[in-house]
């Protein structure tokens, strides 16, 4: 699966927030990072649809995501920082199963693929519970869940950890790490990129820095303890 921006620019009311962004993104795990209000929330957003570029265009595998955005939604997941507003149904199974209603699948083979994903998940006895007492933990482990279900190609992460604690931190790292899936996850946890295919740095709406994990920290590192201005790119691709 290839995700492919082409000179993308986004300004919200008139403020620039992606600015000529241009990159192709089809290695298996891939992290973002960059200051608050870099950009990398509304570039994740362009990903699947949910922001469309003032100028420029996102493909996936060929198809813009101005024209094509249901189809895109179904392949590119979506998991937000703040899992309880992805949480829409009053138990855990409900939740799940939700993202599979329009799926025209029948009530067996949907409350299959349900249990599998709560038992692959660590949340099979919580099945029947309602959802809002689940802890942040196991709540962000049900917004992965919910997005897994549909089974899409590439899953986009926004901080999926920040509302957690570092037990459920690392439960959720672990468990983005080891999917299948292709991942493209923004966090401001350096130590989870260790591993990662490549990283992209982003500083005022540009990718200031694109490369190995190693080399993105080191940099992001630097322009943070120079303020707004960037450090020389070395090492990675322009
Ligand atoms: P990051 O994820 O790096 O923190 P964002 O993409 O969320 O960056 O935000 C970049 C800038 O755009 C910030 O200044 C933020 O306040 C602004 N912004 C983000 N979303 C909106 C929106 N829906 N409407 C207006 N401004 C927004």
């Amino acid at each position: 699966m290839t995700l492919r921006l082409e000179r993308v620019s986004h300004a919200y009311d008139g403020r620039p927030v992606l600015r000529d962004v241009s990159a192709e993104l089809a290695e298996h795990r891939i992290g973002v990072i960059g200051a608050n209000g870099s950009g990398k929330s509304t570039l994740a957003r362009t990903l699947n649809g949910l922001v469309l570029p003032d100028s420029g265009r996102v493909l996936l595998d060929g198809l813009d995501t101005r024209r094509h955005a249901r189809r895109i939604r179904r392949r590119v997941g979506f998991v937000f920082s703040d899992a309880s507003a992805q949480i829409v149904m009053p138990t855990v199974a409900e939740d799940v199963a939700v993202g599979l209603r329009r799926s025209g699948l029948r009530r067996a083979e949907i409350d299959a693929r349900v249990d599998a994903v709560l038992h692959r998940h660590g949340l099979s006895e919580h099945r029947d519970h309602p959802a809002h007492l689940l802890s942040g933990g196991q709540r962000q482990m049900l917004a992965l869940a919910s997005v897994l279900v549909t089974e899409p190609e590439v899953l986009v992460c926004d901080e999926p950890t920040t509302l957690l604690d570092l037990r459920n931190t690392a439960v959720i790292e672990r468990t983005l790490r080891e999917l299948p899936q292709q991942v493209v996850l923004l966090t401001h946890h350096l130590d989870t990129l260790s591993g990662f295919d490549r990283v992209l740095v982003m500083d005022e709406g540009r990718v200031v820095f694109d490369g190995a994990p190693e080399a993105a920290v080191t940099h992001y590192t630097a322009l943070m303890s120079t303020g707004s201005e960037s450090p020389a790119p070395r090492g990675g691709r322009p």
